[in-house]
């Protein structure tokens, strides 16, 4: 069972009259997979995520959690975040964590794990209302991870948070996929997508335009590569060789460049080598989600028409 499918989406809908929120989405999130929901705002994220917990009636489709229906004991199974949940702001964090466990059903024990999971111990009596953002976000990670849930949902986990804070929900995010967990984390941020998923799929207008793993945008076959030498020797090297398509002469006298399918950077390297010719500077550059999610869009639009 080592690829079982967690949630499966058939022809998923929902359409607010004129406003087709989603329409026929279908998504299949492997286990153990940290997945990443990627659109813009409004590409219909949310109403996926909302109508997969129950939350949104679809107008049409169906969804299934690990090959089943949605009962009680299967969504205790599931952790969410949808939205900023609600604390008491006088309360502090453990109490919080005690009411939670009551709403769950689960044993006073899991909030100390909890807490040290998200890194709160230290902070557990301090009331809710005097935590940062970045530690409230921290507490909703830990409520919703109390039952001990298989599958973790969060929306646009990292909104609003400084860059430690981005950090440190990352490193939380990791170390609980690192426990066998599936994540599945919509988002509108590329950086934070390619970060810590494995699998990614990306939203536009209410449709799934793409799903794949996160990895193929490390491919190389187009790969482009930086190289450099002393007294601008670079660009004579890039001319003599027909393997090496320069695509831009950088003003520090760096080229940057295609190579032919077949050549690679070891390759140029030996070549330079061998006319005695030192290069300072070599760097295999892969595409980096962002030009993978520009050619994406670019492919949608391109069929649209
Ligand atoms: P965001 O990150 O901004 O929340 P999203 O990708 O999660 O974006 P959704 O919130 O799912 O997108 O919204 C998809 C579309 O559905 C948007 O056009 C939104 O305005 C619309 N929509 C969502 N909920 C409702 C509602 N209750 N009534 C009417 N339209 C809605």
């Amino acid at each position: 069972m080592s690829s079982s499918i967690v949630l499966k989406t058939s022809n998923l809908t929902k359409h607010y009259g004129k406003i087709k929120a989603v329409t026929d989405m279908n998504l299949s999130i492997p286990e153990g997979s940290v997945f990443g929901i990627l659109g813009p705002n409004g590409s219909g994220k949310s109403t996926t995520l909302g109508m997969a917990l129950g939350v949104t009636t679809p107008t049409s489709g169906d969804f299934s959690w690990f090959g089943g229906e949605a009962n009680h004991q299967v969504r205790k199974q599931i952790g969410a975040i949808l939205e900023r949940p609600i604390f008491y702001p006088a309360f502090t964090a453990a109490q919080n964590l005690r009411i939670t466990a009551q709403i769950k059903e689960v044993s006073y024990d899991r909030i100390e794990e909890v807490l040290s999971l998200v890194g709160l111990n230290a902070r557990k009596d301090s009331k809710f209302k005097t935590y940062s953002l970045g530690m409230k976000q921290r507490l909703a990670i830990g409520a919703a991870m109390i039952a001990d849930p298989k599958v973790l949902i969060l929306d646009e986990p990292t909104n609003g948070l400084d860059p430690q804070g981005i950090a440190e929900i990352r490193g939380i995010i990791l170390d609980i996929a690192k426990s066998g967990k599936t994540i599945v984390l919509a988002s509108h941020l590329l950086d934070e997508v390619q970060k810590v998923c494995n699998e990614f799929c990306v939203l536009r207008n209410g449709r799934l335009i793409h799903q794949g793993p996160v990895s193929e945008t490390g491919n190389t076959a187009q790969a482009e590569i930086e190289f450099g030498a002393a007294n601008g020797k670079a660009i004579e090297l890039a001319k003599e060789l027909d393997f090496v398509e320069v695509l831009e002469e950088q003003y520090n006298g760096i080229i940057r460049a295609h190579l032919s399918e077949g050549f690679s950077a070891e390759k140029l390297n030996e070549i330079a080598h061998s006319k005695g010719l030192v290069l300072d500077h070599l760097v295999t550059r892969r595409q980096t989600l962002e030009e993978k999610f520009l050619e994406i869009l670019k492919n949608d639009d391109s069929l649209s028409k």
